[in-house]
């Protein structure tokens, strides 16, 4: 049998990060991961250049049951924290937007950071390595059982630890080695755990909306999006299968089956007001084109008469009723989605071990000593634009520096 004082399941944003911390203060740390690479979702993350953490990292910009779990972590560990690990590093990094951090070069330079802190602390990384089993042990402590991934059984090695970290994040992207193993654990524990549904992922349509963004598929604009009480304004990408685009994936957070979204397709502009004022300035110009100045010409054709109205109007034609109502259209457009891409595409998922089970000063379990649950696995989803990535961040943070006490 081996020995660790702290096992880490999960060599990803958060457990790299709780481990070198952990390591650091001194103690023995064991990472264990059924991949064959450490911090798959980084590599893949930002378009390959993770979005590491973001300017304006707020609680509100993130969804749980308990909308407070988040504060203390979010307040031990900031961004800026982060960013001066980054700096001490050296890696390059610019603001796209909106706050939102990205390396210059590619998101590999803040998985070697990570890996390298590990390296220093003496934090040791074990991959391809499966998680057979987990039961604590009468006089404290954990045992682990383990075997070659993919191999299950075989190798079997049991691995007794003093306390045990659950970072294995959430089930989107399986491709990547994503599983539910930690919402497996929790029920194994008696923990509740919120069912986890594919968050920041794209809508799917069908029928006659399909074939409309079918058409327009690779074709974007701003628009501004509404659901439950929710907006988000940004782009909206038109794909062969229905909407994406940052908007998209911001409100798929808030979006329950049979909603409709309200999408403004030109925020901040008066439509009405602007139909009139150009009816007498160009009172020739066709409905299509002028729409086409505002969207695009491409969006435009194929939307006037998706939505019934005539493209080749002139703007004379149209009485006063005919413009409110074009102009009603493209500020409150109601599409219903059919549903999502899922977890194959989604970048991270709601639900997750219910916060109400854990310390939000040290992420460990109430009613477990000795076990923690760190990242995207507990009930802690961020807004797109770097928030995540932070959570994972924040969360190992405070886990390790109660872990760092314990030895
Ligand atoms: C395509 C994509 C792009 C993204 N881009 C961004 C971005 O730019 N900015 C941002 O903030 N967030 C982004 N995210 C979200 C972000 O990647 C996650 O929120 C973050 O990685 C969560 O960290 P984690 O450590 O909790 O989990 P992960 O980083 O997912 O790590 C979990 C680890 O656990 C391992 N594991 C899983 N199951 C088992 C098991 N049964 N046994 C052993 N090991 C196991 C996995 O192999 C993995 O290494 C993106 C996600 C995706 C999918």
């Amino acid at each position: 049998m081996k020995e660790a004082a702290v096992v880490i399941i999960g060599a990803g944003a958060a457990g790299l990060m709780c481990a070198a911390q952990v390591a650091a203060a001194g103690r023995e740390v064991l990472v264990l991961d059924h991949a064959n690479k450490p911090g798959k979702k980084i590599l893949m993350s930002g378009g390959g250049r993770c979005n590491f953490t973001n300017y304006y990292v707020e609680p509100n910009r993130y969804l749980s049951h308990n909308p407070h779990f988040c504060k203390s972590a979010l307040s031990q560990y900031t961004q800026w924290d982060f960013i001066a690990l980054v700096d001490k590093h050296a890696i390059p990094y610019h603001e796209k937007k909106d706050g939102q951090l990205f390396c210059d070069n590619k998101a590999s330079d803040i998985l070697n950071m990570l890996l390298a802190e590990c390296e220093t602390s003496g934090a040791r990384i074990q991959l391809s390595t499966a998680v057979d089993g987990i039961e604590s042990l009468p006089a404290g402590g954990f045992l682990i059982q383990t075997s070659k991934a993919g191999q299950e059984g075989a190798d079997a090695v049991a691995i007794k630890a003093q306390q045990l970290v659950i970072a294995t994040g959430g089930p989107s992207i399986p491709t990547l080695g994503a599983t539910g193993f930690g919402y497996k654990v929790a029920r194994q524990f008696g923990l509740d755990v919120y069912e986890p549904v594919a968050a920041l992922v794209p809508f799917t349509l069908t029928s006659e909306l399909k074939t409309l963004s079918s058409a327009l598929s690779g074709n974007a604009c701003q628009v501004s999006v509404s659901c439950n009480g929710q907006s988000f304004m940004d782009d909206m990408l038109f794909t062969h299968r229905g909407l994406s685009g940052p908007t998209m994936l911001q409100i798929s957070s808030y979006w329950q089956p049979g909603d409709a979204l309200s999408i403004d397709l030109l925020p901040g502009l008066d439509a009405a007001e602007q139909l009139r004022a150009d009816q007498h300035q160009n009172p020739k110009q066709q409905l299509k084109t002028w729409l086409g100045h505002l969207l695009s010409q491409k969006i435009s054709e194929q939307w006037l008469p998706f939505m019934g109205f005539q493209p080749e109007a002139s703007l004379a034609s149209l009485n006063g009723k005919q413009m409110d109502a074009i102009a009603m259209a493209l500020h409150q457009w109601q599409v219903k989605p059919a549903g999502t891409e899922g977890y194959r595409t989604a970048e991270v998922a709601l639900g997750g071990v219910n916060t109400d089970e854990l310390s939000s000063k040290t992420m460990q379990c109430k009613r477990v000593a000795g076990l923690y649950f760190i990242g995207e696995v507990m009930d802690v989803t961020g807004h797109l634009g770097g928030f995540n990535f932070q959570w994972a961040w924040s969360s190992a943070w405070a886990a390790a520096q109660h872990l760092a006490q314990q030895g």
